[in-house]
């Protein structure tokens, strides 16, 4: 196995360099913000031209908005995460757009709407606030970063080592005192933290594990990809009630398969 290396995190230009060139495929612009194109050689920027990541990231979450997300808590921690922190340099300039990028091992981070719109239908659930969260595919622990936001202690489970790690090394200086990073197959859950107020996957299977219908607790929310009825992959929403389980089938998605076993 590798020694882990000191891994460069992808810089955020704070603002265009002086002088930098009206749009152009040259290389320098790869890490740049798209939104951070467009100003012309020697023009005087007026103010707001030379964004910040964090005006960059409030762009995007005003189009989650449109997008019908209004929680206040998601919409608070979707400004104050930092999505490029979490993607190769190559890739930083696509951060802020609503769209899955690859994080390696032929796994994605998810798109920043259905981020928001699985975040929000935990947030919308009966138990709040959010106490204990589980997320099935930490990936490259975007999700859970947002997560810890809106919930008082999160548990995410990865099966892929070398994911596990990535994700370890991206939240290491950000600090998240309440999220426990573990790895292991989340097909079963993570009993020892059980029972939770949500659970949420970020990885698709046919059906929905018992384990996690077992651990969620009794008003607690599930939102996770599954296989409808109609053969197609769709967010579902499980709720626990006292009187037994309630399933919501809402829109078709797509995610990465859910997987048994280590990798
Ligand atoms: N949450 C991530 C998305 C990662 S993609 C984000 O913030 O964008 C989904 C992840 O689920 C992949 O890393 C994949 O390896 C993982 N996965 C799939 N099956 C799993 C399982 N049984 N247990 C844990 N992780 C699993």
């Amino acid at each position: 196995m590798k020694p882990p290396q000191p891994r460069q995190r992808p810089g955020f230009p704070a603002r265009l360099p002086a002088g930098t060139p009206a749009p152009a495929p040259a290389r320098q612009h790869k890490a740049e913000p798209t939104a951070n194109r467009g100003a012309s050689r020697g023009a005087v920027a007026p103010s707001g031209v030379g964004m910040d990541s964090a005006a960059v990231r409030a762009a995007m979450v005003r189009k989650l908005q449109g997008q019908g997300i209004s929680h206040p808590a998601v919409v608070a921690a979707m400004l104050a995460v930092e999505r490029h922190r979490f993607v190769d340099s190559a890739l930083v300039n696509q951060a802020y757009e609503d769209t899955s990028l690859p994080i390696g091992q032929g796994q994605t981070i998810s798109k920043p709407g259905v981020v928001a719109r699985m975040v929000e239908l935990l947030c919308q659930a009966r138990v709040q606030p959010l106490g204990r969260v589980l997320e099935i595919g930490t990936g490259c622990g975007y999700q859970a970063a947002v997560l810890a936001r809106v919930a008082k202690e999160v548990y995410s489970i990865e099966r892929i080592r070398s994911l596990h790690e990535k994700a370890r090394d991206n939240l290491r200086a950000l600090r998240v005192p309440n999220l426990h990073l573990l790895f292991g197959d989340g097909m079963v859950g993570f009993p020892q933290g059980a029972p939770y107020s949500a659970i949420i996957a970020a990885a698709g299977g046919n059906d929905l594990p018992a384990a996690w219908i077992d651990q969620l607790a009794v008003g607690g929310r599930l939102v996770a990809p599954a296989v409808t009825a109609a053969g197609r992959q769709n967010l579902v929403v499980i709720d626990k009630t006292a009187n037994g389980v309630v399933r919501t089938e809402l829109e078709a998605v797509h995610f990465v398969p859910l997987k048994s076993g280590l990798a």
